[in-house]
């Protein structure tokens, strides 16, 4: 696979996602860290974003709820380059009903690069990062180049 590049704007664009199980430990994560949350555009799935927008009262665009299709929505957005970093509390000790959504969601941050946070410490990680406030260059895979392998 051929590799391109990418900016990240400082502004990011920042998913948050949490499993029902979670959403109370993303919340308060979500509270302590409204600070810096709030210089960037926030997206969510659908009841993890209306929480934080009513707990924590940070503005959130709120995508369908996951069960229902939002992470396949996100996972869509990373696709097109929309989002620069996710935050997706997911439960790793209950199951799911759309499991193959949250491993196609994961799956789909790898390929694109996207710098991913599955739990309190590694969100601490990222948010913290000095990286959050600049531009920076990410590598992605290079999809005109893709396109041109595969068709000749
Ligand atoms: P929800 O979806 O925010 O609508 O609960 C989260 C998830 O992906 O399970």
């Amino acid at each position: 696979m051929q590799i391109t590049t990418r900016t990240m704007q400082r502004r990011k664009n920042i998913a948050l996602v949490a499993h029902d199980n979670y959403k109370k430990h993303l919340l308060r994560w979500a509270t302590e860290h409204k600070d810096k949350l709030c210089e960037h555009n926030l997206f969510a799935t659908g009841t993890t974003g209306y929480m934080i927008s009513k707990e924590v009262e940070l503005e959130v665009k709120c995508l369908i709820s996951g069960p229902m299709g939002g992470d396949q929505q996100l996972g869509a957005m990373i696709s097109e380059g929309q989002i620069d970093l996710m935050i997706f509390f997911w439960d790793p000790l209950n199951a799911v009903p759309h499991d193959p959504d949250v491993k196609a969601l994961l799956r789909i941050a790898g390929v694109w690069n996207v710098p991913v946070a599955t739990n309190r410490a590694s969100a601490n990680f990222l948010i913290t990062s000095p990286l959050l406030d600049s531009e920076v260059e990410i590598e992605i895979p290079d999809y005109a180049a893709y396109l041109a392998e595969r068709v000749g």
